[in-house]
C-alpha cells in the first residue's frame, strides 16, 4: 500500500471526527470547521499526489494547493481557538496568496519543463514554512499564557517541525537537478510519511485534548456560579468559606463573614413583577463585587440572600466595610419607583476558640435578624455571646 494512502486515510478521517465535533458543539463550531476542512484538504492532496509521488515527480499543482490552502486553514483555526477570531488574518493571507498565486502562474507556462517542477517546489515550501513558522510563533504567547509552557510546546511542535523541515528543504530545491531531485523525493517518501502520521497524529490529538480542556473548564465555571447574578452559587461559596475557615485556623489573619439580606425583597417582586426583582438582585450582586477585594469571596446564599467571605478583617474594619456595601446598595443604580433598594447585614468576625464555619455564619445570620428588627437598612455586628454559645 502507498504510504501516502495511510497518511491520506489518516487525514480524512480526523477531518470526519472535526466535522462531527463541530456539528454537536455549536461554541467552538468556527475552529473546528477549519480542522475538519484541513483534514478534507489533505485527504485530498495525499490521494491526488500518489501517482506522482510513486514515479519521484512532484505532485500535480492542484495537490500543491489543497495542501497549503489545508495548512492555512489548519492554523487559521487555532488562531480562532485561542483568540475568539481570526486576528491575523491579513499576514496569513499574505503568506498565503502569493504562494498559491505562484503555483498557479507557474502551471500556467511562465517557467520551462524542468524548472516549473522546481520553482512550484519553491513556491509551495516557502508558503508552507511561513505560514506554520509565523502562525506558531503569533499563537505561542497565549498557548504559554493559557496550558503553560510544556503543553504550549507539545501542541505547536508540529508545526515548528514541518515549518523548519520545509525551510530546510529550499537549498536542495535550489541546487539540485531533475533527476537528483526526483531521488530526494522516492528517498525521503517513507521517513515523510511517517513524520506526517506523527505530526498529524499530535496535531490532531493536542487540539482535542484543548478542546476538552476548555469544556470541562466550561462546564466547572457553570457548577459553581448563580446563573441569575453571575456570582459564586451555594456549593461554591461553602467551598470558599471552608478554605478561608482553614487558612483563619491556621494563620489567624482576621476573618469576616457577611450575610446580606434585601429589604421587603417580597413586596419589590409583588409590585414591580419577578424580573424586576431578578433585575435587582443582579444589580445587588453587581454592587456588592465592586466592593471587595479580589480574594473576598461573594455568593448567593439563598433567594435575595448573600454571603461573603472576607480576608484580613479585623473588626473595626470589617464593620467600615460593610457601611462601604449597605451603601452601595443604596446608592446602585437601579431605582425602583417608589422608593430605593435597601438591605440588611449581619457581620460575624472569626475569633478564638470559635469552632466552625458554620458556626461564624450562624452569628452572621443572628446578627442580620437584629438588624431587621431594628428598622433594616444597616449592618449589625454579632455579639460575643453569640460566640460563646457556638463554642
Ligand atoms: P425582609 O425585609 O424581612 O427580608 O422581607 P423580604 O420580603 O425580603 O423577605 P421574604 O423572605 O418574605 O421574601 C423573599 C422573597 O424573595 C420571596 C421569594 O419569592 C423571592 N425570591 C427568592 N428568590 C428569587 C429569585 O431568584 N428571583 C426573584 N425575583 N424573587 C426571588
Ligand atoms: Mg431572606
Ligand atoms: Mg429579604
Amino acid at each position: 500500500m502507498p504510504y501516502e494512502l495511510l497518511c491520506s486515510l489518516q487525514f480524512a478521517l480526523y477531518g470526519a471526527c472535526w466535522a462531527l465535533a463541530a456539528w454537536l458543539i455549536p461554541e467552538e463550531r468556527p475552529a473546528l470547521l477549519h480542522w475538519a476542512a484541513n483534514g478534507a484538504l489533505q485527504a485530498l492532496a495525499g490521494f491526488m499526489a500518489m501517482q506522482a509521488l510513486a514515479q519521484g515527480q512532484l505532485p500535480p499543482t492542484i495537490c500543491l494547493a489543497a495542501a497549503l490552502l489545508g495548512a492555512t486553514v489548519s492554523v487559521r483555526g487555532i488562531d480562532q481557538f485561542l483568540h475568539g477570531r481570526a486576528r491575523d488574518d491579513r499576514w496569513g493571507l499574505a503568506l498565503a496568496l502569493p504562494a498559491l498565486a505562484a503555483l498557479g502562474a507557474l502551471d500556467l507556462g511562465l517557467a520551462p519543463g524542468a524548472e516549473r517542477m522546481r520553482w512550484q517546489g519553491l513556491a509551495y515550501t516557502l508558503g508552507m514554512a511561513g505560514l506554520l513558522l509565523f502562525y506558531a510563533w503569533r499563537c505561542w504567547p497565549e498557548l504559554r499564557r493559557s496550558q503553560g509552557r510544556a503543553a504550549a510546546i507539545i501542541v505547536l511542535a508540529p508545526q515548528w517541525v514541518t515549518g523548519l523541515a520545509a525551510l530546510a528543504s529550499v537549498w536542495p530545491r535550489l541546487t539540485l537537478d531533475a533527476e537528483h531531485m526526483a531521488l530526494m523525493r522516492e528517498g525521503s517518501r517513507l521517513p515523510g510519511a511517517v513524520a506526517s502520521l506523527i505530526t498529524g497524529g499530535v496535531f490532531n490529538l493536542s487540539y482535542l485534548v484543548l478542546l476538552m480542556g476548555r469544556l470541562l473548564g466550561r462546564l466547572r465555571e457553570h457548577a459553581r456560579t448563580d446563573h441569575l447574578t453571575g456570582v459564586l452559587n451555594r456549593r461554591a461559596i461553602e467551598a470558599a468559606l471552608q478554605a478561608s475557615w482553614q487558612r483563619q485556623r491556621r494563620k489567624d489573619t482576621g476573618l469576616a463573614v457577611v450575610l446580606v439580606d434585601v429589604d421587603h425583597f417580597k413586596q419589590i417582586n409583588d409590585r414591580f413583577g419577578h424580573a424586576a426583582g431578578d433585575q435587582v438582585l443582579a444589580q445587588v450582586a453587581t454592587s456588592l463585587q465592586q466592593q471587595i477585594r479580589p480574594y473576598d469571596h461573594l455568593g448567593r446564599w439563598g433567594g435575595e440572600e448573600f454571603l461573603l467571605v472576607l480576608h484580613d478583617q479585623p473588626g473595626d474594619s470589617a464593620l467600615r466595610t460593610c457601611e462601604r456595601l449597605r451603601e452601595a446598595i443604596a446608592q446602585s443604580t437601579l431605582a425602583l419607583p417608589g422608593g430605593k433598594v435597601t438591605a440588611s447585614l449581619g457581620l460575624a468576625v472569626a475569633q478564638r476558640g470559635e469552632v466552625s464555619a458554620q458556626g461564624l455564619v450562624q452569628r452572621a445570620d443572628a446578627a442580620m435578624y437584629r438588624a431587621k428588627a431594628e428598622g433594616r437598612d444597616r449592618t449589625c455586628l454579632a455579639e460575643p455571646a453569640a460566640l460563646a454559645q457556638a463554642a
